[in-house]
């Protein structure tokens, strides 16, 4: 798939935030292309691009400075970084926009909460060691190669997710799973996976059933999107954890 990039000059890049207090997001679209993304549903025609999800991205080279004049006006409270973009996308490697961002925060000392599903992260490591108050989290959907290849094309390799919040962890950054939406996966086993690697955990639902129906047909995994299959899955990852003294909360 070509990729479209664009750089762009943002009005504004501290932005309130329904999730936390405010949400940092350096990039408008996102290189990862995930069937199943929030974004995709309102992100293409909001931003006026015609392409499609995962093939565009507009860059936002000012990012950093305008996040300086911003903050020195703002009350210092919680940012997430990002929430409808994947702050370590490929093209961060050459941008490095969110670590801009981050040094801003990190001399201001904000409280930060980032999330992804990239290894770039592992780049950051020495600045997240500089925060009083930083954690990372991974998107995790799943124990299954190839479910991930097939509802996250893009995105790096579950295995390779998994490695890099061992090492986050071991290096005492505080870490998190997103489990959501839940796909097709052996519940148990995945959790094991994280067994040593996670401080808690996160598990959701899928939530565009309408949008994303069609799909799951067409990979006859329709019982995926049944309220049998994510009851079941919360049940088995709610002991899985239990046991395991890890704390996890399902949002539905
Ligand atoms: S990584 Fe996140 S923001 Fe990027 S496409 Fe996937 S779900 Fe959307």
């Amino acid at each position: 798939m070509v990729l479209a990039v664009r750089e762009v000059f943002a009005k504004s890049i501290l932005n309130k935030s329904k999730v936390m207090d405010y949400c940092i997001n350096p990039y408008v679209g996102c290189e990862h292309a995930c069937v199943y993304c929030y974004a995709r549903l309102f992100m293409p025609r909001y931003s006026k691009h015609k392409e499609k999800w995962g093939s565009f991205v507009d860059v936002k080279i000012n990012a950093a400075e305008i996040l300086k004049k911003q903050i020195k006006k703002a009350e210092k409270k919680p940012v997430w970084i990002s929430g409808v973009t994947d702050p370590y996308q490929p093209l961060e490697a050459k941008y490095s926009l969110t670590r801009k961002c981050l040094e801003v925060l990190l001399h201001e000392q904000w409280p930060i909460t980032i999330q992804t599903k990239s290894l770039l992260v592992l780049r950051d490591l020495e600045l997240l060691k500089r925060f009083k108050q930083a954690e990372v989290g991974f998107t995790i959907t799943t124990d299954r190669e190839s479910i991930a290849k097939l509802f996250e094309p893009n995105a790096p390799a579950i295995k390779e997710r998994v490695t890099a919040l061992q090492k986050l962890h071991e290096e005492g950054i505080r870490t998190f799973a997103f489990i959501g939406p839940i796909l097709p996966c052996d519940a148990e086993h995945l959790a094991s996976m994280l067994f040593d690697k996670v401080d808690y955990v996160f598990l959701d639902r899928m939530n565009y059933k309408s949008t994303i129906e069609k799909f799951y047909k067409e990979h006859t995994l329709e019982y995926a999107l049944k309220s049998e299959f994510f009851k079941e899955k919360k049940q088995s990852f709610l002991s899985a954890f239990h046991d395991a003294g890890i704390e996890a909360k399902a949002l539905f």
